[in-house]
C-alpha cells in the first residue's frame, strides 16, 4: 500500500531519490518469514519506514543528495539501518535532502527539490526534507533524518508532523556520511508521539564504532511517551526561553501566537511555567557557522575522486591533483563550496583562534546557560522555526535568508542535548493554513522528557 501511495504522489512530492521497492517486497516477506517461524517480534516489525540519503545502506544507492556520490552503491550498513533491519523495518527507499545535509529547505540537494504536501509550491523544510515530506504526504508512517543544527525539528515543524534529535552520542553516527562530526545525530520523525517513541528505541544505543557513542542505556522514551499520553503534567517545570520569543523580531506573528497558546496548553496540563534568560543564544547562529563549515571542510576532503563516487578528467593527461580538482568542481554544488571555503580560511593557522577557537568558547558559553536554565526548568520550549514553510526559490539565492531558519535549533544542537519537534497548530499568515511547531529540550540524556511532555502537548 506504501509503495502504491508512492507511486501515486511522488511525481508532485518528489521525496524520493531512490525507491526500493524490490528490497521492501523482499523485506516484508522475510518478517512474514520469520513470523511464520514463531520468532518473537518487536513492536515495528513489518512498518515501513524511508531513510534520509545521508544514511549508508548496503546494496542501495546513497548520495547525500550530492553529484559526487552518484551511482556509489554502499559495501555495508551504518549502525541506524542495521538496527532498523534487525527490527523487521521495511526500508521503502532513500529520501531527498539537502546536499551533505547542509539546508533548510531541500532545494540544495543536486538533484531537485522536494515539495512541501500541504503546499506543493512550498518547501518541506531542511535538511532532512525527502524524509519530513514522505511522512507527511502518507507514503511512509515513519522514517530517518539527521539533525545537524535543525534539520530534523524544523523540516517536522514545517510538515505538521514529529521529530526528535537525540542526545549527542545516543545514537550511532557509525554510516552517516558525516557533515559536522561533533553535531550530527541521527533520528526518527512519525506521525505521533508515541510512534517516533517506538523507532528512537529501535535505533539508540551504545555502538563500538562510534567513538563518540555513549555507553550507558538511554532513558526508556517509549514508557515516557505512554506516560505523558496520560496527560497529566503536574510536577513538571517548562521554562520558556526569552531569547527565543522573538523580542529582537524576525518570527512570524502566527508562529508566536501557536507558541503562546501551546504554553497555555502545557499550563492547563498542570506544567508550572518559569521564564529563563540564556544571553548566550544569541551568538549561537554565529557560532555554529563557524563550526558546521571548519567541521565539513576537515570531513569533505576524503571525497578525492579516488575513493568514491565521481572522477572526472582522468584521461591520462592529467595530474592526480588536476583529477581532484576537475571532480570536486564539478561533484560538489554552491552551499557546499562555500562552506568548504569558509571552514578552510577559519581553521587556518592565522585565524584559527579568532574564529574557530572563540565560536568554540562561545559553544561552552551556551552549553552553561542550558546548565543554568535546566536548575529552574526540567524542559525547556520554544517555537521550532521563526516561521512556517516558505516558496521554493524564496531564500535559495541568500544564504543569510536561509540561515535564520536555525535559529532556534542551533543552541541545543550546539550543547548536545536532546530536543523535539510536536506540531502546535496552523498559521494562515502567509496564505493557506500551515503547520508550526513546538520545540521541547531536556538535559542530557533526558530524552524522556521531551517524549513525556510531547505526548501529553499533542
Ligand atoms: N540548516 C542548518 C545548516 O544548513 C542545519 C543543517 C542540518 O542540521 N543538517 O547547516
Amino acid at each position: 500500500a506504501h509503495l502504491d501511495r508512492i507511486s501515486a504522489t511522488d511525481g508532485q512530492v518528489k521525496a524520493f531519490l531512490h525507491v526500493d521497492a524490490e528490497g521492501a517486497l523482499a523485506a516484508a516477506q522475510a518478517v512474514d518469514e520469520r513470523r511464520k517461524a514463531g520468532e518473537a517480534l518487536g513492536p515495528l516489525a513489518g512498518v515501513p519506514l524511508a531513510m534520509k540519503d545521508v544514511v549508508v545502506t548496503k546494496g542501495v544507492p546513497t548520495t547525500s543528495g550530492s553529484k559526487i556520490l552518484q551511482g556509489w552503491v554502499p559495501p555495508y550498513d551504518a549502525t541506524v539501518t542495521r538496527k532498523v533491519r534487525e527490527a523487521g523495518i521495511v526500508m521503502l527507499g532513500k529520501t531527498n535532502m539537502d546536499e551533505f545535509a547542509m539546508g533548510s529547505s531541500t532545494e540544495n540537494s543536486a538533484y531537485f527539490p522536494t515539495s512541501n504536501p500541504w503546499d506543493l509550491s512550498r518547501v518541506p523544510g531542511g535538511s532532512s526534507g525527502g524524509s519530513s515530506a514522505a511522512v507527511a504526504a502518507l507514503q511512509a508512517p515513519l522514517s530517518i533524518g539527521t539533525d545537524t543544527g535543525g534539520s530534523i525539528r524544523q523540516p517536522a515543524a514545517v510538515t505538521g508532523i514529529v521529530g526528535h534529535k537525540p542526545t549527542y552520542g545516543a545514537v550511532s553516527r557509525f554510516g552517516l556520511i558525516a557533515f559536522s562530526s561533533s553535531l550530527d545525530q541521527a533520528g526518527p520523525f512519525g506521525r505521533t508521539v508515541l510512534d517516533t517513541a517506538l523507532l528512537h528505541e529501535v535505533i539508540a544505543g551504545y555502538d563500538e564504532c562510534d567513538s563518540t557513542s555513549i555507553p550507558t542505556p538511554g532513558p526508556d522514551v517509549v514508557s515516557a511517551a505512554r506516560l505523558g499520553a496520560q496527560g497529566d503534567l503536574s510536577g513538571v517545570r517548562v521554562g520558556v526561553v526569552r531569547e527565543l520569543t522573538g523580542a529582537g523580531g524576525g518570527y512570524q506573528d502566527g508562529v508566536l501566537a501557536s507558541f503562546r497558546s501551546a504554553v497555555d496548553t502545557l499550563a492547563s496540563l498542570g506544567a508550572e511555567i518559569v521564564e529563563v534568560s540564556c544571553p548566550n543564544f544569541d551568538y549561537a547562529l554565529a557560532a555554529y557557522y563557524l563550526i558546521a563549515p571548519s567541521e565539513c571542510s576537515s570531513n569533505l576532503a576524503r571525497f578525492d575522486s579516488v575513493r568514491y563516487g565521481l572522477r572526472v578528467g582522468d584521461d591520462g593527461t592529467r595530474s592526480l591533483e588536476e583529477v581532484m580538482s576537475l571532480t570536486r568542481e564539478a561533484g560538489f554544488g554552491p552551499e557546499v563550496k562555500r562552506r568548504i571555503m569558509i571552514g578552510t580560511y577559519a581553521l587556518s593557522s592565522g585565524y584559527y583562534d579568532a574564529y574557530y577557537g572563540q565560536a568554540q568558547k562561545v559553544r561552552t558559553l551556551i552549553a552553561r546557560d542550558f546548565a543554568d536554565a535546566f536548575t529552574a526548568a526540567d524542559v525547556l520550549v520554544s517555537p521550532t522555526s521563526p516561521f512556517v514553510a516558505f516558496g521554493i526559490g524564496e531564500r535559495v539565492a541568500d544564504p543569510m535568508a536561509m540561515y535564520v531558519n536555525d535559529l532556534c535549533t542551533l543552541p541545543a544542537s550546539l550543547a548536545g542535548i536532546p530536543a523535539m519537534s510536536v506540531p502546535s497548530g496552523l498559521s494562515d499568515e502567509t496564505g493557506p493554513a500551515l503547520p508550526v511547531g513546538l520545540q521541547i529540550m531536556a538535559p542530557a540524556m533526558a530524552d524522556d522528557r521531551c517524549y513525556r511532555v510531547g505526548a501529553a502537548f499533542e
